[in-house]
Parts: structure tokens; sequence; C-alpha cells
């Protein structure tokens, strides 16, 4: 049962003693939440709006000078008690309330007056409520457990972000794990779980660590935003009006410490503070979502729920209306809900963003072969000849289709290009399983090819059945253009490619010269050596 709503109410500046309440003419039984903001307030409950059984008083557990808590009997006896704030303290229930058992003596007063001095809220006196003592106690154990829920669910997650943060160096989990940090310190100390920790801290305290843990949680936001969505997305506008939201809120970390010092309603204040914040942050969202920008979804579902039960928080704790206190519990499970979410979008984004970077990759090395290939004969091409740091192969030999321009003319150019392709496909063979080990087309009708073998004669012997292997491979597929054959020139690499591309290109001449359709090269004792086609031995 609601005292202030079921109750008369008696506000004022100064504090009044019970006697000076008690016959004051002043009492007003239809007050609402805006008469009760005052500094001091008396609240009176009489009659039948008292019931019988075992009773607790519920309230809100804001820094208060004192509170009293007095009965007056049907015969006119007057029992008075009044608390500490420390006495509110030790009966701390779950989610920023207290519980005072009330001891009635199993007998319904005429009369129940309770009384608070120099209550820093409101919701001081629009809170309280008697409640039974098993109420009491089932609040306690439940609400108890939801909070360590959300907590368990902040620290989980906080750690899974700065875990992220580490090994995937990834900066929006980084700030993540700060905002769930804070809002599990800002949940600890909302739920009173603080005081389990730090039994002898104060109510002042808790409101401070609550006060700045909501502010510096909320405007990691800021950076969460900045970081999570590139250049192109949030342009230079929004990027400059989140750091001006986030500068305005990062001042309510002060808010508390400033209202004792200065004498204002820290609580409008402090929540009006995060309007520049919920605004900017809702705008962004919403033009990101109008843009369709890719991560904004995952976004959206994390913190939607979360700003707008922010937008109602901060609207009722501007005093514009009045929400029972149990709507705060939908904001710290949206806290929660959020921090997942969240984590769960941070890891969806690195895990596209590493998709993207494995597609760029390939697509890279793609271009890269490709410029690098003949797309008519399938061979390395001359620009990867030339790009080749030499020395891995003992020997190089030049190869050079004979009388390919009367093959042109004669069967046109459509046939010479087979031809050309018929040759690339007989040396990739060849290099596929042997000595060959790679070949290139350096232009025209001319290629190279590296070779590995123990002596320059083993080397003349395999490229001897490469040239025949080309002749044999185009009269199969090609055997109405008659007889093509190749002529080479082989030279062992030594240390200087320019100058074994020169011997091999000379020997490739001689060949030429002497007739085609065969191979020169010089022998391990120094002779000039030629092998023709079906040749066994030099
Ligand atoms: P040699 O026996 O002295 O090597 O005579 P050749 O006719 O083979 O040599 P030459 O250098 O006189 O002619 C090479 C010809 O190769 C000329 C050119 O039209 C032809 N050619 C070069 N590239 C291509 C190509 O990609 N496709 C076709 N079909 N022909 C090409
Ligand atoms: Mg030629
Ligand atoms: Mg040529």
């Amino acid at each position: 049962m609601n005292l202030f709503a079921a109750g008369c109410l008696l506000a004022s500046d100064a504090p009044l003693s019970l006697e000076e309440a008690r016959t004051s003419n002043r009492w007003d039984c239809d007050a609402g939440f805006r008469e009760a903001g005052t500094r001091n307030a008396w609240l009176r409950l009489e009659g039948e709006q008292l019931p019988e059984f075992v009773l607790a008083l519920q309230g809100m557990a804001a820094p208060v000078g004192a509170l009293t808590i007095a009965t007056v009997g049907k015969d006119g006896t007057v029992e008075a008690h009044r608390y500490s704030e420390r006495d509110l303290v030790d009966h701390w229930m779950p989610g920023n309330t207290y519980a005072l058992p009330l001891d009635l003596n199993g007998e319904r007063p005429a009369q129940l007056y309770v009384g608070l001095e120099n209550q820093q809220s409101h919701l001081l006196t629009t809170e309280l409520a008697l409640i039974s003592q098993t109420d009491a106690v089932n609040r306690r154990v439940w609400i108890s457990v939801l909070f360590a829920i959300c907590l368990g669910m902040l620290f989980i997650v906080a750690i899974l972000s700065a875990v992220m943060a580490v090994v995937l160096r990834n900066r929006v989990a980084r700030w993540h794990a700060f905002f769930c940090v804070l809002g599990g310190l800002y949940i600890l100390s909302s739920s009173s779980l603080i005081f389990l920790i730090f039994p002898e801290m104060g109510l002042w305290t808790r409101s401070a660590i609550n006060y700045a843990s909501l502010a510096v949680g909320v405007s990691m936001i800021g950076p969460i935003m900045l970081r999570y969505f590139d250049h192109r997305e949030l342009t230079r506008p929004y990027r400059i009006a989140i750091r001006i939201a986030v500068a305005v809120t990062l001042v309510n970390t002060f808010v508390m410490p400033l209202s004792a010092i200065f004498d204002f309603p820290a609580r409008p204040v402090f929540h009006l503070l995060f309007l520049p914040c919920a605004v900017v942050v809702l705008g962004t969202m919403a033009m990101l979502l109008r843009k369709r920008s890719p991560e904004i979804r995952g976004f959206m579902l994390a913190w939607a729920a979360p700003a707008l039960l922010g937008v109602e928080r901060v609207l009722r704790g501007s005093d514009l209306y009045y929400l029972p206190l149990f709507t705060d519990y939908l904001f710290f499970f949206g806290l929660a809900f959020q921090a997942v979410a969240m984590t769960i979008a941070i890891g969806l984004q690195s895990m596209r963003a590493q998709r993207d970077l494995e597609a760029a990759q390939q697509a890279e090395a793609r271009a890269r072969d490709e410029a690098l290939t003949d797309p008519l004969t399938g061979l390395a091409n001359r620009r990867d000849f030339d790009r080749r740091t030499w020395g891995q192969s003992d020997f190089i030999a030049i190869l050079d289709l004979d009388e390919f321009k009367g093959v042109n003319d004669r069967h046109g150019h459509a046939v010479g290009d087979r031809v050309l392709a018929e040759s690339g496909s007989v040396l990739r063979r060849a290099v596929h399983g042997g000595q060959m080990m790679q070949a290139w087309r350096l232009g025209g009708e001319e290629f190279a090819l590296a070779i590995d073998a123990p002596s320059i004669e083993h080397a003349a012997h395999a490229l001897n059945a490469v040239r025949q292997n080309i002749s044999t491979g185009i009269a199969a597929a090609l055997p109405a253009i008659g007889r093509v054959t190749a002529s080479a020139g082989l030279a062992p690499m030594g240390g200087d490619l320019r100058q074994a591309y020169r011997a091999a290109d000379s020997a490739l001449y001689k060949a030429k010269a002497a007739g085609r359709d065969r191979l020169c090269f010089e022998s391990t004792n120094g002779e000039r050596a030629t092998i023709f086609p079906g040749q066994r031995a030099a």
C-alpha cells in the first residue's frame, strides 16, 4: 500500500516536529508527486487505511537526514522511532530501496506518521509503502536474483569483450568492455548489492558511485559508435555531434558532488543532462537506418531498447511524470541485453571484416596471377620471366617455332593461335612431369624453359624430347597443316641470367642458321653439339 497515494501529505521547507505536524492544518490529502518535492515531508495514514498484520515500511534508499515512524494508539499514546540513514542502509533491499520492519503489536493504531527530514529526492516520499514482511522477504530474494542475472551477464560480456579487444585487436570491443564494467558498477550500486561488498558505505557515496558510473558508462556509446561505423557511414557533422553529446554526458559524473556544494535539484539536472546524448544517438541511428548502413541492424538490435528505455528514464527522472520504481528493472535488463547483443554484433562485424579481407587478398592474388600469365598458352609470360631472381635451375633453353610466319600466311592467324596453344599445353605437361622446372612464352612463337639436370647432355635430351612432342602434338591436333618443327638453344645458368639468356639465344640462332628443327648447345668439353628430333645420343 503506497502511503503517498493512500494517505495525506504535509510538505514543508523547514523540518517540523511530530507535534507541529500533528497540529498543522496544512495537511493535503489529494497531493500529487510535485507537492512532495520539498526538503521535508510528513505522511499520515489513519483508521481503516491501516492494515493490521505485520508490516514493513518500504522506501527508496536515497540520502536523507532522518526518518521518523510514529504511531498514535486508540488511547492517544504516541510511540515514535527515529531512524538514521545508517538504519536504512542496514535494512537495504535490492533495487535501491530499504524495508524497515514495523512492530504494531498486532493492533491497528489510530494513526501512523512517517516523517522525512532533509530528503534528497521527492521519491523518498512518493515511494513510501507498507508491505507485508513476507513480501519484503520474497522481494529481497527474487529481485536480488534478477539483479544478479543482469550483473552476471554484464560481467561475462565484459570479460568476453576484453578478450576480443586483446586477441582481435578490436577497438569497439575495448570500449564495450569499459561500458560493461561501468554498467555492472551501475547495477551493483542501483541494486544495493554493493552493500554486500562494502557494508559501511553510506547512501550518499552509493548515489555518487551510481550517478558517476551511469554517466561514464553511457558516454562510452560515443567511442563505441565512432569506431563501430566507418567514416563513409558516419560523416563529420555526426562525429562532432557525438563528441559534444559525450562531453555533456560526462559532466554528469560530477552532478552529485556539485549538488552537495551548491544547493540544486540534482536528480532532474542529472537526468536532463542525458538528453543531448539520447537525441544524438537516436538521431544518428535513424540516419544510418535511412542510409541502409550494413552495420546498423546489429547495432540497433543492441542499443534500440536501452536507448528508448533511457529516454523514458530521462523524462521520468526530470519529473515530467511518475511511474513506480520497478520500471527501472526494465532498464537494467535493457543494459544487460544490450551488452550481450552488442558483443554478438561486434563478433559478426569482425567476422565480416575478416571475410572481406580474405576476399580482397584472393582478388589481389588473382589479379597478380593474371598479370603474369599468358592467356593464349596458359604459360607464365615475359613479365614473370623478367621478374625472376635466378639461380634456382641448372640450365636455360630458348625454343622457337620454325617458319611460323608461313603457318599464319597459309592457314590464317586463328590456326596460328591454335598451334601456339598446343605448343603451350605440351610445355605445361613437360613442366608437370620431370626435369623441366618452368616454361614461359616470351612473345610470339618464342618460349623459354628452366631445366634441372646433372649435365648439359642430360638437359639436351630432355629438351629434345619436348621439341619432338611439340611437333607430334601439333600434328595430332591439326593434321591438315603439315609438320611444324621447333628449334632450340640451350646454355648453363651460371651466375648471371642475362649472360645465360644471351648464350642460349645465340645457340638458337645457330640452330636456325644450320637449317632449323634442331637443338644447339655447347657440350661439357667445350665443343659445339647439335641434336635432332628422335636422336637418342649426342
Ligand atoms: P623462324 O623459323 O626464323 O623463326 O621464322 P618464323 O616465321 O617463325 O619467325 P618470324 O619472326 O619471321 O615470324 C614470327 C611470326 O609469328 C610473325 C607473327 O605474325 C607470328 N606471331 C607472333 N605472335 C603471334 C600470335 O600471337 N598469334 C599468331 N597466330 N601469330 C603470331
Ligand atoms: Mg620462328
Ligand atoms: Mg620468333
